[in-house]
């Protein structure tokens, strides 16, 4: 399939927000870094695609208005937080994780996810229209892409991509097994329906990590974690879009995606608490006796029934 440069006719966003919108520096500048890499010494490693709202400065309009859509969209200091941009609080919240336990490496985009999306294939990673609140509405900037501007965004996805294979492949060098943990968040609405678990796990299969870290996030949440939430991965409706499976098949490296209700990284003690959890539950994976086969795709045990909440309807990508 062709990346999806769609021509049309007509295409504008009337959301005007919030009366005051500070968009920092939002603008993506030549030769910024369009990724943090913190390299440690384990096996693990935790990558954030949807980190990240800048947006090349070329393709911020002139009126502010980055990719056409609303600037405070773009501004992180509002509170209301539209997920379309990125996925709020996960910056934070890899930055807090590094700092507890350093030895974890950890790769997150610094562009946002409407330039370019890195968590899914290339064919799927121009995004023309969200969905998320309500009806569709046409992202103006992500139709109508010159061929400069498309080999723009390749150059930033194969940046990224091509520093978290690399990545892997380090680490799966070094320590003769790796395993990758995705960090994401998700609104706490969708289509005007609240979303009552605070964290859900997802991952395309069964494997000894995605066994562990379930057990471990029932044990300190209760019913407030869910499994296969906000989307089910396992069903495969998502298996040839997310660009991850193949990732995790070319090194043998289990992928598990840990989704996090934005709220709960939306003030500083709920952002500390959210890291320390996740700090937690990683550390302790460690020390598990089945560690070992959390480095590769291992199997999930049979004999150990996961005693999360049933998945629910999928919901899109986040
Ligand atoms: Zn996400």
């Amino acid at each position: 399939m062709k990346p999806q440069t769609t021509t049309v006719q007509f295409c504008e966003v009337s959301d005007p927000g919030p009366p005051k919108t500070d968009l920092g520096d939002v603008a993506l500048r030549e030769n910024d870094p369009v990724y943090r890499l913190h390299r440690g010494n384990s096996p693990l490693i935790l990558s954030a695609p949807h980190t990240g709202w800048k947006v090349p400065e070329h393709m911020i309009d002139r009126d502010g208005s980055p990719l056409g859509a609303p600037a405070w969209w773009f501004d992180p200091k509002l509170p209301q937080h539209r997920h379309e941009v990125c996925d709020w609080g996960t910056a934070e919240l890899v930055e807090r994780i590094n700092r507890l336990i350093p030895h974890i490496s950890s790769i997150s985009s610094n562009v946002s996810r409407l330039v370019v999306e890195k968590n899914r294939k290339w064919e799927y990673a121009i995004t023309p229209e969200s969905s998320e609140y309500g009806p569709k509405i046409c992202i103006p900037g992500n139709h109508n892409i010159s061929t400069k501007q498309l080999s723009e965004r390749k150059a930033i996805y194969d940046a990224y991509t091509a520093a978290e294979n690399d990545l892997i492949s380090d680490i799966k060098h070094a320590h003769n097994g790796a395993a990758n943990i995705a960090l994401h968040s998700f609104a706490p609405e969708w289509h005007g329906h609240g979303r009552d678990y605070e964290i859900g796990i997802t991952y395309f299969e069964d494997t000894t990590l995605s066994e562990l870290i379930e057990h471990a996030l029932i044990e300190r949440m209760g019913r407030r974690a869910a499994s296969q939430y906000p989307y089910n991965l396992k069903n495969g409706q998502f298996s040839d879009k997310i660009a991850a499976p193949s990732l995790s098949q070319k090194h043998d490296a289990p992928f598990v995606m840990i989704e996090i209700r934005n709220d709960l990284l939306q003030d500083l003690q709920r952002l500390e608490e959210t890291a320390e959890l996740l700090s937690d539950i990683i550390h302790n994976i460690q020390q598990n006796p089945e560690y070992e086969q959390c480095l590769s795709r291992n199997p999930a045990s049979k004999s150990r029934e996961t005693a999360l909440s049933p998945a629910i309807p999928a919901y899109g990508v986040a």
